[in-house]
Order: structure tokens, then C-alpha cells, then sequence
């Protein structure tokens, strides 16, 4: 569903381009991706409600481009919660992250526990990290992962102030701490309309989890959704 609204809108921009045989054509080739969806039917049917899939820890040069692959390949979109560090380490990779319309946030520029640091720290981890992904993305991101969701009621009124609304979770997969790519399916598909699933971008077994996840969450109605600016799960 998400991947016909994504191909509509590059059949939009490439419609000159496309004879009308071609444009069927891939029209054909996503009703047929799409699951269970009756063809013609309207793309929100099937979605009951959205679970949004989130990346930490990116961008990675070994990761981050497969991830983004396999998140196309399932007509799945998803949020990365980066690093400012790694996103000034590897601009290329962040731009290839919107490019890919996925969304991307703040977590930080190098991932510290961030009530022990002092508020003029918070403040430039916060906002090194919004002008490294504005610079390499031309992106200003309205939400804020803290690292290992350590959080107080200062660090979030900071968030607040710099434009972003904090971020956890509702569901673990563990896939920082070794799970199999079938737990990590297993965790991620146990989502319920409106959670929120964290996951990592730094490993294959999360890489692998992708298809099996979207079609996991799609067998219950479920679709990968969007996080507004208000941190609700809704509609991409
Ligand atoms: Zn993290």
C-alpha cells in the first residue's frame, strides 16, 4: 500500500517519461506486491492501524544502504533515528536515507547517557546533531530518540525547545543485544496499532527481518506507519 502511494508519486514525476503499456506495467508489477490487497481497491484498506519502525545508531556504511533496500523492496517506510556524528561522518549516507523516503531524526551526536551531562552539553549534543542532518539532508528533524532512553524532564524540554518531541518505544526487539533475525521478527511483528518498535542500523539479522516483519504486521492489518510531530504512529 505504502509502496503504490510511493509509485504513484514516481509514476506522477515520471509519467512524460512512461508510455501507458509501462505505467500498467508497474502498476501491475505493485498491486501484485502489495498483500492481500484486492487490486484497485483504495491503498488504506487494508491498514487497520500503523506500528512504526524505527532504526537507531546509523547511518553505518555496512548497513544502512542494505536496510534501505530491503525497506523499498517490502514497500515499507520507516524512521532512523541517526547520529549526528556518523551523519557528518557519512552525508551521503543520510541523503541516500530521505532519498529513499524514509524519515529521519535525532539521536544525539555521540550517544551519551544524557542525564549525566551537564545542560549546556544536552544542548549541543541536541543541536550539532539538528545541523549536521540539516546540512547533509536539507532536512530539520521534529523528533528526538534519547540514547538508551535515558531521559528527564530537562532533557525533554530541551528537545522541545530545539523543535522536536521525544521518541521511545513500545516494543524491544533486542536486535542490539544479539537477537535472532526470527526473535526479532517474532518482536517486531507482536506490535499493536500506535507502537512504536525499535531496531538498529548495524546489523544483518535486522537487515534479514525486514520482508518478514511487513508481512507479519500486514497479516494483522497492520501497516509500517509515520511518526507526527506530536510522536503519534499514523498513516505515512
Ligand atoms: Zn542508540
Amino acid at each position: 500500500m505504502v509502496l503504490r502511494s510511493l509509485l504513484a508519486v514516481a509514476l506522477l514525476v515520471a509519467a512524460p517519461l512512461l508510455s501507458t503499456g509501462a505505467a500498467n506495467a508497474a502498476n501491475a508489477a505493485s498491486a501484485g506486491a502489495a498483500t492481500d490487497a484486492a487490486p484497485g481497491a483504495p491503498a488504506a484498506r487494508a491498514c487497520s492501524g500503523y506500528v512504526a519502525l524505527t532504526y537507531d545508531d546509523g547511518p553505518t556504511p555496512q548497513f544502512t544502504r542494505p536496510l534501505l533496500s530491503a525497506l523499498n523492496a517490502a514497500g515499507a517506510r520507516a524512521t532512523f533515528f541517526d547520529m549526528g556524528s556518523r551523519v557528518q561522518q557519512y552525508p551521503d549516507l543520510a541523503r541516500a536515507t530521505t532519498a529513499a523516503g524514509m524519515w529521519i531524526a535525532n539521536h544525539s551526536w555521540s550517544h551519551p547517557y544524557l542525564t549525566r551531562i551537564s545542560a549546556a552539553e544536552v544542548t549541543r549534543e541536541l543541536s550539532n546533531t539538528q545541523n549536521a542532518i540539516r546540512n547533509a539532508t536539507g532536512q530539520t528533524p521534529t523528533l528526538f530518540r534519547p540514547p538508551y532512553g535515558d531521559t528527564n524532564a530537562a532533557v525533554q524540554a530541551e528537545a522541545r525547545r530545539q523543535g522536536m518531541a521525544q521518541v521511545l518505544w513500545s516494543v524491544d526487539t533486542q536486535d542490539w543485544n544479539n537477537a535472532s533475525t526470527d526473535a526479532i521478527v517474532r518482536a517486531a511483528t507482536s506490535a499493536n496499532a500506535g507502537g512504536i518498535v525499535l531496531m538498529h542500523d548495524g546489523n544483518q539479522r535486522t537487515v534479514d527481518a525486514v520482508p518478514r516483519i511487513v508481512r507479519g504486521l500486514a497479516a494483522k492489518n497492520l501497516c509500517p506507519g509515520r511518526i507526527d510531530s506530536t510522536g503519534r504512529v499514523v498513516a505515512p
